[in-house]
């Protein structure tokens, strides 16, 4: 099975860019946030708990979750947010173990792509962490730039984070993202030689 890197770092560093460079060199990578929406999708067992808890009302018309509905009860109720924790984050986990194992892969290594890496139980997945790192500045810029939240905004989801200095400490390895894409490319390329060294048994 191929050993699981984990990839991570606030928000706006660069993640996702990051995970599509190691992509194109043929690197499977799994997105936690994209896991953490399709174990909630119509027909899932995560969905009828949730139903069953809250009722229909937590659906939108077309029976998918409303998401909105849901963050509003969680967020005025503790004991509401910590049974959706219990229920999701074993889900999540479990998902992730499942997609960082495809068929007929020939590298050793994959990368678990995960805002929340350092603060769930999914860090339990990782062998190794690469962060994204930009200052703070550049992270709001260009959080701003993509998805026209004002400042204050995303301050405040950066504020709700694990602090960059923890985040760094429990680097393995780091890409440091506030540079042309040219010379991260060329960073990402090297630590995928490292990577590859380190995991090939
Ligand atoms: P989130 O946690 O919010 O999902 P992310 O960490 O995945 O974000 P990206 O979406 O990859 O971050 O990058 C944030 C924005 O910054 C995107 O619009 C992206 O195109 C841009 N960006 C990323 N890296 C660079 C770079 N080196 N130079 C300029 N712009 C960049």
């Amino acid at each position: 099975n191929p050993v699981v890197i984990g990839l991570t770092g606030g928000i706006g560093s660069g993640k996702s860019t990051v995970a599509r460079m190691f992509g194109d060199l043929g690197v499977h990578w799994v997105d936690a946030d994209i896991v953490a929406r399709e174990v909630v999708e119509p027909g899932t067992p995560a969905l009828a708990e949730i139903v069953g808890r809250f009722g229909d009302t937590i659906l939108q018309d077309d029976g998918a979750l409303d998401r909105a509905a849901l963050r509003t009860i969680v967020f005025r109720d503790d004991s509401e947010r910590e049974w959706l924790e219990g229920l999701l984050h074993p889900t999540i986990r479990d998902e992730l173990a499942r997609q960082l194992q495809p068929e007929d892969y020939h590298l050793p290594y994959v990368l678990l792509v995960s805002p929340l890496l350092l603060e769930t139980d999914q860090h339990t997945l990782i062998r190794k962490a690469i962060v994204v790192d930009v200052p703070e500045e550049t992270q709001i810029e260009r959080t701003m730039a993509r998805d026209s939240n004002d400042r204050e905004q995303v301050e405040r989801i950066i504020a709700a984070q694990i602090p960059r200095k923890h985040r760094m400490e429990r680097a393995d390895f780091v890409i440091h993202n506030d540079r042309p894409l040219d010379q991260v490319q060329a960073e990402v390329e090297r630590l995928h030689q490292q990577l590859l060294d380190l995991t090939r048994s």
